[in-house]
């Protein structure tokens, strides 16, 4: 056969030739250890946070100095692509902090190795399948959808591999003069790729995160353009990380069994591989079991959902650094104020089997961190999240910064900081008693106390209430107002001698607390009662007095 006779007849147009795109797209001049990473998602207008956790690991090696990471579109799927696919994609990673230097933006192409959306690229895929056809590494296949149902239900019948190979691969050595005929004819084909690999020899391959790998090797003649000349992801990810210069490829573990084909066309077309890293699946525990975060089902799946329930974007990004570098948490616990751009990164570090993503776990993270920042830190963090998803808590909050930095204040400082905000759709139900328009009693006041003893408490308090008395004065009331009711002043001196009390001193500022906050659970009293002011205090208990 004459390859170069039949590369004029399939890709006559095309004159360039892979030297000239070389020529266009020069090997990266880099410094030394630096790194080109992508992220290639397809604009399917919904990022998940697999999506995320990917381009997290691309993001993190290209930190060394002069690394590139730049962004491809993968709209070859007309289907699946939506409109504003694109800014989507955009828009969710920076909202977790995650920038591009180079490739697709909203509004165009920003670097010299683009077009960096796939549908632009059609040429170029066609140059490198012309050569494959030049190498005898690639033919049409005229193969219609019905031929392909009837080959697949042979082999399901003769129990053997499907896909199209060995003596199935019809088309495979068709002679020059009738596939001359067919295209005359425009009959529809599609170009495959000619595999000389056997399954029963292996590839090694060394993965940073696996280690050294041996997998068989293909012998599938897979599509590498589809019959409109559109690329397959296979063909296509090998023409653009090539001459986009590539040097890491990092997707998820979906992509491994179709590994050993990619390696192939690499080495067919004589082009260096990039090293490839694959990303294991997000899991999580569901009624004990193991299973992949799905999409569909998990509503922890979709990024927006973190935006929603406000959790700082930053803790979202480092819990998921904690399943991803099992040195981290460690890291993190010795260093819990540096920036998370000191911790060194390394794929050797990511483990293998399913990565647990584990809701409470962020939870836990989210805690901490929101309890370690400041009250006007966090106000900050709150009115920017609710002006976009609470608009009554941003004007309640910001018609009054002053109160809203006092109540997040309580318990805040020191050692042990209170933890009472996880997400900020909570902090609306956290502070609703501070607010009028927002209080509502949830708690009910504790069983052991007589209705009498809470009338008699709250009508007795409110004549010694006094709201410039410091925190001892504040308490010492109290205590007196057990001590005149029949409760213990001490928790201790009730637990020694419990017949002789109605209760103690802590059931009489549970009374107080219920009246005050409709709750039994608050922040410190004092500061509460302070900030709510003398007036609302006194209405509030009033409303249990007949
Ligand atoms: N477009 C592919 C996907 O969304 C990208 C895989 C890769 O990063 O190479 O799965």
């Amino acid at each position: 056969m004459d390859y170069d006779k039949l590369a004029e007849l399939l890709f006559g147009e095309i004159t360039t030739t892979i030297a000239d795109l070389e020529e266009q797209y020069p090997k990266r001049e880099l410094p030394e250890n630096a790194v080109v990473t992508r992220f290639a998602p397809s604009p399917t207008g919904f990022m998940h946070l697999g999506n995320l956790y990917g381009a997290l690991v691309d993001e993190r090696l290209a930190r060394k100095n002069g690394s590139v990471f730049y962004l491809r579109i993968e709209d070859t799927d007309l289907k699946r692509s939506v409109e504003n696919g694109v800014s989507d994609i955009i828009d969710a990673l920076k909202s977790f902090g995650i920038n591009f230097t180079e490739g697709a933006t909203a509004t165009g192409d920003i670097g010299a190795y683009g077009p960096y959306r796939q549908r632009q690229r059609i040429n170029i895929y066609k140059t490198f399948a012309k050569k494959m056809v030049q190498l005898g590494r690639a033919y049409p296949c005229f193969c219609t959808e019905q031929d392909l149902a009837e080959m697949r239900s042979f082999q399901e019948k003769n129990k053997q591999n499907f896909g199209y190979y060995g003596s199935f691969a019809k088309h495979r050595d068709m002679p020059y003069d009738e596939i001359e005929k067919e295209i005359k004819n425009n009959v529809p084909y599609v170009l495959r790729f000619k595999s000389f690999g056997d399954p029963l020899k292996h590839t090694v391959i060394n993965d940073p995160v696996r280690g050294k790998m041996e997998i068989p090797e293909n012998d599938q003649d897979h599509v590498l353009l589809k019959s409109d000349g559109v690329p397959t992801y296979h063909f296509a990810h090998v023409c653009d990380d090539y001459l986009m210069r590539t040097t890491h490829v990092v997707r998820g573990e979906e992509w491994l069994s179709t590994l050993p084909l990619h390696i192939e066309l690499f080495d067919a077309l004589s082009l260096p591989r990039p090293l490839y890293i694959h990303t294991s699946q997000l899991m999580k525990l569901d009624e004990g079991a193991k299973r992949k975060l799905s999409k569909r089902k998990d509503k922890e799946a979709a990024l927006s959902f973190y935006h929603k329930m406000g959790y700082p974007s930053n803790c979202v990004i480092e819990y998921l650094m904690t399943i991803l570098n099992s040195n981290f948490e460690q890291w993190r616990s010795q260093n819990l104020l540096a920036d998370i751009n000191d911790f060194e990164f390394s794929p050797k570090k990511m483990g293998i089997s399913g990565a647990l993503f584990d809701l409470d776990k962020l939870n836990d993270v989210s805690k901490n961190y929101i309890s370690r920042l400041s009250a006007s830190e966090v106000l900050t963090l709150i009115l920017e999240w609710a002006k976009s998803y609470d608009i009554e808590l941003y004007n309640l909050l910001n018609n009054d910064t002053k109160k809203a930095e006092a109540i997040l204040a309580i318990g805040r400082g020191g050692n042990k900081p209170r933890k009472d905000i996880t997400y900020f759709e909570e902090v609306k139900n956290y502070l609703s008693f501070f607010y009028d328009e927002l209080f509502k009693a949830s708690d009910e006041f504790p069983e052991n106390i007589s209705k009498e003893d809470i009338e008699n408490i709250l009508k007795q308090y409110i004549l010694i209430y006094d709201i410039n008395d410091d925190q001892t004065a504040w308490f010492d009331k109290i205590t007196k107002i057990a001590v005149d009711n029949g409760f213990a002043a001490k928790t201790k001196e009730y637990k020694q001698n419990p017949d002789a009390f109605k209760g103690h001193v802590g059931d009489v500022s549970s009374v107080i607390r219920v009246s005050v906050t409709g709750r039994q659970n608050s922040p410190d009293m004092f500061a509460v009662m302070q900030i709510l002011g003398y007036d609302t205090v006194i209405s509030r208990m009033k409303g249990y007095i007949k």
